[in-house]
This record gives C-alpha cells, structure tokens and sequence, in this order.
C-alpha cells in the first residue's frame, strides 16, 4: 500500500480553505453577545461585498435547500401562479417545493443536459401575465449547464414576477450582478464556492421581493425572513441560534474571497472548467452539458460500455478521491469533475492524470499525458507573461 490522501473534489461540499478551519476552532462564544454580533455583522457585510449587492443579506441555519424553501414561503401564496425552469435535478427540487406549497407551477422543461432558453421564458411570460415568479437554477449542478441569467432577468424585471435564482453553484462561477440585472432573490450555500462545510445558506433580497413579503400569505415561522431582517437591523443578531462556527469560518473564507476578488474566484472556476473541457476532448470523451456548459462543475459522458460507476468508485480506491457521480437517471451514465471554490490548477492535472490512469485500466485507448497536455495548454495560455 502507497500514502492515499483524502481529497473530496465534489461539486459540493467542496475542498476546505484550511484557515476558515482553524477559525471555526474559536467557537466557544455566546450568540448573543456584542462580540459575536460583530462577527456576524461582518459576515453579512462581506457577503453583500462579494456578491456586489445592496439588497440585503440574510444567513439562515440549513443547507442550500432551506434558503430555498424560504425563498418560497416568505414570497408567495398558495395558488400563486409560477414559472419553473426544470433542467436538472435541482430544477426538479424548484418544482417540488412549490408543489409543497401548493404555487400553481407553469413548469419549463429541458432534457437533461439542455438549458431553459430566454425564449422561452419570454414565451411564458407572455402567456402568463399573471406571473408572480420566475425560478431557475444559474448552474444546475447535476448536469454541469448554466443558464443565461442576464437575458432571462431582462425579461423578468419589467413583470411583476420575482426572479428568484438558485446560485448555490452560481456564485463564485459565473458572473451575477444582483442589482443591474434584477435578481430579486439570489440563494448561496456555505459547502459550494464559499470553501466551508454545509451549514449556512443565504440569500440577498430586492426590494421588489420585500414588497411583495408584505402581502405573502404562505405560512412560515422557523425562516420568517422579515423577523430575521428585525434582529439584524436592531443589532440583536439572529432571531434562533446562529450557526457560529460556520460564521466564524465563512469571515475567514470571505477574507480571502475578498483579497482575491470575487471576479478572479470566478475566472479560476472558467480556467479550470475550461482546462477540464479540453482534457476531456482529448481523451475523446464527450461533455453530457454540451451546448450551454458552465463552470462548477463539468459533467462527462463515460466512455461507451463502462459504468461511470466504475470511474467514480476507481478514483475513491486507486486515489483516495471522491468525484461525483451523475444523480437520478444519469447515475452510471456521466461523472463530474468540480471546479468550485477552494479548487487550483494542480488538483486539476493530478485530476486528470488519474482520470487517464482509470480510463486505460478500463479498457478506453488512452495516450498517457494528452488530457494532462490539454490542461497545460489552458494554464500556460492565462499566465503568459504580458507582453
Ligand atoms: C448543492 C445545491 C443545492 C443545495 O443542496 P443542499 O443539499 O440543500 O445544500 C441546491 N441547488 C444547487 C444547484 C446545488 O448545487
């Protein structure tokens, strides 16, 4: 047996930035004390920063999919009619809660791989006047595609609808101007491009969306965003018990999302998806993502007769690394290689090169060293020295 790191590559939760996990050892604090409502006053302040925003900021206690839920139960009324973008499993889980919360869903539908097109949310718009919100994912992570928010924002903005986007994968990966475009909620995670373990979810929130609060009548109460917005504005911190540690650990993370800047966390996200495109080409594998791929996560097609299974379960056993597998019907079908958040260009060729590795052991012709080559090509295109 040879020394096997652990390294957890998924698309979420994502590899940890090691000193946000030392921070979170500074945990022994009282919430309800001035020190740590200070703390959480930065966390918000530097979440409008890098989400260059300001629209308010609130964190909840939950994973991505509570911030969701929020986003549904503080905007809307049973029976309101809605538009649901579905490309994805994450899509699905839009129109899953709203279902839950009995919304009247107009639901747009793309094969897996595709995206919803700004056409057609123009359609539906059109169609549907009445229209009180539009949902869609900026990067449906289970299939590695990401949707054109700008356009689709344009169409949204005039309307009464609310534009609420899932950018749990989005931020850090693609660009997102809140307030230009008029995204009325947009929803983060802590365990995708923020570089900490699952935990916290946020959301910014328009003053469209606050309006509309006003009048919403689904009933909620653990995540009433408006009493969340009292305490925090009256100094008092959180309305139920933060999350301390993760906040201490997201200051951390957001310390250095902010030293680098957040258009520099995106661009590394854009060369290593890039990089992983371009390996994948040459290895003669084809992307599952193919018109619209974003840059989370790049989704791949296994070669023809072998289970990506087989791909995922080699890296785990050979390499001590977890990749991720496709979910619901494109399990077995595709793998997924993440480039979120705390991820650099050696992960990637050493990502790779393994990923030569286990495709030669399976049967698939491989040259040692093209996807690697591929990879290279990327990195010394985008640090050329400038003339
Ligand atoms: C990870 C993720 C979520 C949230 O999932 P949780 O398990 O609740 O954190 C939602 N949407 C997308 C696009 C994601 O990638």
């Amino acid at each position: 047996m040879h020394i096997k790191k652990q390294r957890l590559l998924t698309p979420g939760p994502t590899p940890l930035y090691p000193p946000a996990l030392h921070a979170m050892m500074a945990s022994d604090v009282h919430h309800r004390t001035q020190d740590f409502v200070k703390i959480q006053a930065q966390a918000l302040a530097s979440l409008k920063e890098v989400m260059d925003t300001t629209n308010d900021v609130l964190i909840l206690v939950a994973s991505g999919s509570g911030a969701m839920d929020a986003s549904v139960s503080n905007f809307f009324s049973h029976c309101d009619k809605v538009i649901v973008c579905v490309a994805g499993k994450f899509g699905e889980r839009w129109q899953e809660i709203a279902k839950a919360y009995s919304l009247n869903a107009v639901v747009l539908q793309s094969e897996y791989g595709d995206v919803v097109t700004p056409a057609r949310v123009a359609a539906a718009l059109a169609e549907n006047p009445d229209a009180k919100g539009v949902f869609i994912q900026a990067s449906e992570t289970s299939t590695g595609a990401a949707h054109d928010i700008e356009s689709i924002a344009k169409l949204v903005k005039p309307t009464n609808a609310l534009l609420v986007v899932d950018a749990i994968t989005g931020l850090g990966t693609m660009p997102l101007d809140i307030d230009n475009w008029g995204i009325d909620i947009c929803i983060g995670g802590s365990q995708k491009a923020f570089m900490i373990p699952p935990g916290l979810a946020f959301l910014s929130i328009s003053p469209k969306a606050w309006e509309r609060n006003a009048t919403a009548s689904i009933p909620r109460f653990y995540f009433d965003l408006k009493k969340e917005k009292k305490m925090v504005e009256k100094g008092e911190g959180s309305s139920w018990t933060p999350n301390t540690s993760h906040i201490i650990a997201l200051n951390a993370a957001l310390d250095y999302i902010k030293q680098l800047g957040m258009p520099k966390l995106i661009e590394n996200a854009q060369l290593l998806a890039k990089a992983t495109r371009d390996a994948a080409s040459a290895l003669g594998l084809e992307l599952f993502a193919k018109g619209s791929p974003g840059s989370s996560v790049t989704a791949i097609q296994a070669p023809a007769g072998m289970d990506s299974g087989v791909i995922v379960k080699a890296f785990r056993t050979q390499f001590g690394a977890v990749i991720a597998n496709g979910q619901g019907s494109m399990k077995g079908q595709i793998f997924r290689m993440a480039h979120l958040g705390y991820f650099d260009f050696a992960d990637t060729f050493a990502v790779i090169a393994a990923l030569e590795l286990i495709l030669h052991t399976n049967g698939h012709k491989v040259t040692f060293g093209s996807g690697v080559a591929a990879a290279q090509r990327v990195w010394a295109e985008a640090n050329q020295p400038k003339a």
